[in-house]
Parts: C-alpha cells; structure tokens; sequence
C-alpha cells in the first residue's frame, strides 16, 4: 500500500474545558477497510469544520449526540466513492455526508448524497449549497422575514452563514449592516459583499455608536450568530415588530459557565418583537427547494462564494481551532486529497 493510501482517524481525545487545543484530538493510523455487502468505500476530498461541533464535545444533551471520547469525530464530508458493493453509487461517484473524520472509511450508503459536480464546484455542497448557505436562507427568510427598506444588522457577517445571510438581505433590498472581527473581513464585506456598513468589532473602541451611526432607522431584523455582548448592544437598537434570529452564539461556545446578560423580554414586549432561535434541520423538508434557489443566484454570481481553504488531513483540528480566532472568511474547509477520477 502506497503513503498516500494510509489510513488515518482523528477522535476526540479529551473534552475541552474553554477553549479547545491540539490535546482535545487525538490521531491513529488504521487499515484502509474493505467494503462488505451493501457498502462503499469513501475517500475523503473534503472536510468541514462548523462551529456547532464544539457544542458536541459537550456531554450533554442536545439537539444533536454528543461525540463519545476516545470514538472518531463526525462531520459534514465530500468523498469519492472508491469502490462500490451498492447498486445505488458507482466508483467515481463525488457524494456528501455526515462521516468520520478518517481518510478512507467504508459506510453503508443510507444517508449519502450524491453530488452533481457540473452544477458548482463540490465543496459547496458543504457551504453555500449546503448547511451554511441553508441555514442563512431560511434563518434569515422564514424568521427573519426582511422586507424591502428595512435594516438587517449580520454578526459574525464575515463567516459561511453570515455571508451569505448579508447577500440574501441585499438581494432583498435591505440596508445591510455586518459585523466582522478583521480589516480584511470589513473590506471583503463592503467591497466585495455590497454591505452597506461593515464594522469591526475588535478594532472599534465605541461599538454601541458605531451601530447606532450604522443604523440611523434603528434594526428590523438582527440575525445573531455570535452572541454576548454585541448583541445585547444590537438589542437596544431594535425597532417595533423586529424580528431577531437566534442562529448561534459563537461567543459564547467556550465559556465554562453562561454569563448572565441583560434580559431582553421588556424591550421585546414594547417593541412588540420577535426573538426566535432555529435549527437548520427544522427546514429539512424544504431543502430540495432552498438548494435550487441558492444555486440559482449561486450561478448568476448574485451570490459570491468566499472558502478558506486549510490543506491536508493532518491540519483539519487546526483549521476548526481557527473557527474560534476568526481566522476564516467565508467556510473554512479542509482539502484532504484530490479525486483520484
Ligand atoms: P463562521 O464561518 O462564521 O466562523 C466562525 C466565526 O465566528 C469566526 O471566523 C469569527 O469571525 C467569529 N467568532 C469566533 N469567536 C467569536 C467571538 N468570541 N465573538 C465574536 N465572533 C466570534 O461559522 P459559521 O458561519 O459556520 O457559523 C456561524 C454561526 O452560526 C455559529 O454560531 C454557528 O454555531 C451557527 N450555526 C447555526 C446553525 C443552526 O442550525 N442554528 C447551523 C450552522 C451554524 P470574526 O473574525 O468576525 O470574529
């Protein structure tokens, strides 16, 4: 067997008290397995790294299990099917799913998706037309509700999911105000994105002005990925009948205890607002429509798609350690290996 045929799996080794670190995973060499019955052989192309997954280094329970120590990490992953013993995938087949992170594992292709290479490049169906691009598009449309005119303020704007929520509200004429924690990610958002008004919130020493300046007609719809104290400062800006999306708390990922904000219910209750959280699989009956729309505006360039593109398989913790620092614009995903057809 070649070195490039070497089996690796990463697991999780430990789990993280604050921030994770290089000992949170733990890497093994294992044999390349055999398909048995029904099954195929997958070769990783490509991994994605999600900020949801610190969430399940958590023993408890949630909306999704929590990953077990000492057992492979799974993820959103793009393979090539090797070799196949299901009529359903052929050899070459480019597929998507949730899989472990190993570089070639063989499963029994239920749940995997095949991917039609000629409609975008692969890897998107692990972004834009995939969960991040889907949990901008119905986080965003079915709760947030934006309507022509109105201020939609985007935190964590710069990343996969507020990326692309900022370039569904401009295609929906909204003012668009996004924050970002770069210089890099403030231009790529106003001059590339067509944001209205991008503000870094690392560099900005008076964050409730510079979202006031931004939003001279107050906010209408907020679509919070990131959580703490930015977003209690976006909550005093919110005007009557505002809808306010609950996709992450990024922010808040790595705390050992939750830290007691303000509490919003009075100014939700006067303003007669909105404030609702969502999992992108609440929406699961609808993607087959979500994905042909994103893929519409995808191939008319109405909307632009940003990678951080981190290579090779032995980099992947690093490349999800870095989802923590803001290191990536727009999905941080990981190259393992070239199709081999
Ligand atoms: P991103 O591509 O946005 O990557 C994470 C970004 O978050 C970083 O680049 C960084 O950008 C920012 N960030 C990291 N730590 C902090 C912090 N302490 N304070 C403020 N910003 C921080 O990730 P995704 O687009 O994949 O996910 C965005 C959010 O959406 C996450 O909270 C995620 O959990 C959530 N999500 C929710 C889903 C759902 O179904 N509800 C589905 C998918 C994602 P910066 O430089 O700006 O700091």
């Amino acid at each position: 067997m070649s070195d490039e045929q070497t089996n690796r799996v990463i697991e999780l080794a430990e789990r993280p008290q604050g921030v994770p670190t290089k000992n949170t995973f733990r890497f093994n060499d294992i044999a390349v397995p055999e398909p048995k019955e029904k099954e195929v052989l997958l070769k990783s192309i490509y991994v994605s790294v999600d900020p949801y997954m610190r969430g399940r280094m958590r023993d408890v329970k949630s909306y999704v299990e929590p990953f077990a120590v000492d057992e492979p990490i799974t993820g959103g992953i793009v393979a090539e099917v090797l070799e196949s013993n299901n009529k359903a995938f052929s050899a070459g087949d480019i597929v998507q799913g949730q899989l472990e992170w190993k570089k070639y594992q063989t499963v029994e292709p239920k749940e995997l998706q095949q991917i039609d290479p000629d409609l975008a490049p692969t890897s998107t169906s692990l972004s834009t037309l995939g969960m991040t691009g889907l949990t901008a598009y119905f986080g965003l449309l079915e709760i947030g509700e934006p309507e022509q005119g109105e201020t939609v303020v985007v935190s964590g704007a710069a990343g996969a999911v507020g990326s692309v929520v900022a370039q569904i509200a401009k295609i929906k004429g909204c003012r668009v105000v996004g924050t970002a924690g770069s210089d890099e990610k403030i231009d790529y958002l106003e001059n590339e994105l067509g944001v209205d008004k991008a503000i870094n919130y690392k560099s900005t020493d008076d964050m409730m002005q510079a979202l006031a300046g931004a939003c001279p007609n107050g906010v209408d719809v907020y679509f919070d990925n990131v959580g703490g104290e930015l977003s209690d400062m976006v909550l005093r800006l919110i005007n009557k009948n505002a809808r306010i999306v609950l996709c992450g708390q990024i922010a808040l990922y790595n705390k050992n205890e939750m830290p007691q904000g303000p509490r919003p219910q009075l100014m939700l209750i006067t303003k007669s607002a909105r404030m609702e959280g969502f999992i992108v699989s609440d929406f699961a009956s609808k993607f087959k429509i979500a994905i042909k729309q994103l893929a519409t505006w995808f191939n008319t360039g109405e909307i632009t798609h940003r990678e951080t593109v981190t290579e090779g398989f032995e980099n992947i913790p690093e490349a999800f350690l870095g989802l923590f620092s803001g290191d990536n614009i727009g999905k941080q995903i990981v190259k393992v290996a070239e199709p081999e057809n």
